[in-house]
């Protein structure tokens, strides 16, 4: 039984965010972050396993923006939730440019199964 299908893919959408480049005062800029969350994680919805202490320098809007409006001191679970939605959002919006879905083959709508209700087979128990 495999437990945690998804925690080798997690990591790795996790650790993807390294790339961001990184400005030279960072560690300042990250002290004063921590400093002025007092510590504690700001996330607006906590993740489960947060216990509310920030641990972690983040991003509010991913990419190149270092500036401390644009920074948040957060857990590393709030963090590492944050980051999978980024990526999957990201994920989702490139699919979609990729696939141009302008032309339907009308065959593959009646192929499509039906899902009615909530009672997956596939759930267990
Ligand atoms: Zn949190």
């Amino acid at each position: 039984m495999d437990a945690m299908p998804s925690a080798s893919r997690r990591e790795r959408w996790y650790t993807s965010d390294r790339r961001y480049r990184l400005p030279s005062d960072w560690g300042r800029r990250k002290a004063a972050v921590r400093a002025r969350a007092r510590g504690r994680c700001q996330a607006a919805s906590h993740a489960p396993g947060c216990n509310g202490v920030g641990t972690e320098c983040d991003h509010i809007v991913a990419g190149d923006d270092h500036d401390l409006d644009n920074l948040q001191w957060l857990s590393h679970e709030c963090h590492k939730a944050k980051t999978e939605r980024e990526n999957a959002e990201r994920n989702r919006r490139r699919k979609l440019m990729r696939l141009h879905p302008s032309e339907r083959q009308p065959g593959l709508l009646d192929w499509t199964p039906r899902r009615v209700g909530g009672d997956s087979p596939a759930t267990p128990v």
